[in-house]
């Protein structure tokens, strides 16, 4: 009985996996892994445990580890341009609870975005803020522009003088106002710490904003999501200080905020894929960068002129690889996501700044994210038949169940992996047999 169990959940991945294939995965958070890194994931370093950092184990065994950690550290603070980079953390949430371990104490003030302007909820005080015994106080945000107010937030941040100022979002259209912000911040002294989780690869990519150069001092993101590599976290820094002696202890609070703060094992597979992927976005994170933004914002205009509610118009929709659609006259956010999941395009419904954040699950948004799509081949012309295809669920109301037949037999020639070594030859969505029923 237990095998058939385990058999059936082994089919549910293989119908999983099918599905994705067939899909247009929207999903802004998300992207598939390339070749040569799914291949180090499943190798023995899943079975390891090293703490610490290299040379300085509390475990044997790590002595090819300690070589693929250093070189992942190597080419992260070569990707990201700094001196400063731990690989370690194990999520983008875990990278965020090793800075507030690190920079705060409980019963301090911070200041951040509000959730309801897409901040995301490790953020929030049911989250790892929340958990560390300290207050989020929230920007004012400005609907129009899809951004922060940034003379009410420069009035705040005067008011509150928080110990740190948290900047980046999960909706994350255009660029947060550091430069804007940063005689403020420097006024009041206040650490600035960038969650750049969606747009790390954009950023690396030289796209969007770049939060070390601009004032930040510590930037903490998930290895996943535009940075297309395995499911991980990441810190990278400028510390403040004048001299490289206060610039090394702040660099080491952080890392003692990773280990011993926050984790314990730092699971070698994904950090050796993530050696590959970070290798990879040096190589072709440009022009991925770039066409993810292109491909955003063709949607984005492709939508627009069917009369969808796209947001941020005044500054061209997006920066990013995201777009944000008022979908309140075609039924709310939940109907619309729920039936383009079963046409196989797959978003999520998303709180608007203007929606009640008490009311999550039926919110009048819908975020779509182009990374994926982008990573599989399609360019600006493809993202006009991704726009009509969301066009003839959300707004035409043709029943999801034909409009997904055209999706299946659209989404057949982007199955391969691209911008990536062996780019465009290997697939994006596969499943590695390797049990003999
Ligand atoms: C996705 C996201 C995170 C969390 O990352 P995980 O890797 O899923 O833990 C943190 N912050 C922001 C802004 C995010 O969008």
């Amino acid at each position: 009985m237990s095998m058939e169990d385990a058999l059936r959940v082994r089919e549910l991945v293989k119908q999983h996996t099918k599905w994705f294939e067939e899909s247009l995965p929207m999903i802004a958070s998300e992207n598939v892994i390339s070749p040569m890194a799914m291949e180090l994931m499943i190798t023995d370093l899943h079975n390891r445990y090293a703490e610490g950092l290299p040379g300085k184990r509390y475990y044997q065994g790590n002595i090819y580890v300690d070589q693929i950690e250093e070189i992942t550290t190597e080419l992260a603070k070569k990707l990201f341009k700094t001196d400063y980079a731990d690989v370690r953390p194990i999520s983008g949430t875990n990278a965020n609870q090793a800075v507030l371990f690190a920079l705060t104490s409980p019963g301090d003030v911070i200041t951040g975005p509000p959730l309801e302007g897409g901040a995301h909820i490790s953020s929030a005080k049911f989250g790892a803020v929340g958990m560390r015994g300290v207050t989020k106080i929230e920007y004012p945000f400005d609907v129009e522009e899809m951004n922060l107010d940034v003379d009410l937030t420069a009035k705040l941040i005067r008011q509150v003088k928080p110990k740190v100022a948290l900047f980046g979002r999960s909706v994350f259209l255009f660029p947060a106002p550091i430069k804007e912000l940063k005689d403020v911040l420097d006024e009041v002294g206040a650490r600035v710490w960038y969650d750049g989780a969606h747009v790390l690869g954009l950023i690396a990519g030289g796209k969007f904003q770049d939060p070390l150069r601009e004032g930040v001092h510590v930037v903490t993101g998930s290895t996943h999501k535009t940075l297309p590599g395995p499911q991980r976290g990441i810190i990278i820094a400028n510390p403040p200080g004048e001299d490289e002696e206060k610039k090394a202890k702040f660099w080491k609070k952080i890392q003692r905020g990773v280990f011993p703060g926050v984790i314990s094992n730092h699971h070698l597979h994904t950090m050796a894929a993530l050696a590959v992927s970070l290798a990879e976005h040096i190589e072709f994170g440009a022009k991925y960068a770039d066409q993810i933004v292109r491909n955003a914002k063709a949607l984005a205009q492709a939508l627009y002129e069917y009369g969808f509610k796209v947001l941020g118009e005044k500054r061209g929709f997006t920066e990013s690889h995201t777009i944000l659609v008022d979908v309140k006259e075609q039924g709310g956010g939940r109907r619309v996501a729920v039936d383009l999941e079963k046409a196989n395009i797959i978003c999520n419904f998303n709180l608007l700044p203007y929606d009640d954040p008490r009311k999550p699950m039926n919110p009048s948004g819908i975020r779509l994210g182009v990374q994926e799509l982008t990573r599989v081949g399609m360019k600006e012309s493809e993202m006009q038949h991704v726009a009509d295809l969301i066009k003839r669920v959300a707004m035409d109301n043709e029943p999801p169940e034909k409009v997904r037949e055209d999706v299946i037999a659209f989404k057949k020639d982007y199955t391969k992996v691209h911008y990536c070594f062996g780019d465009g030859e290997y697939p994006a969505y596969p499943f590695y047999e390797l049990f003999r029923v």
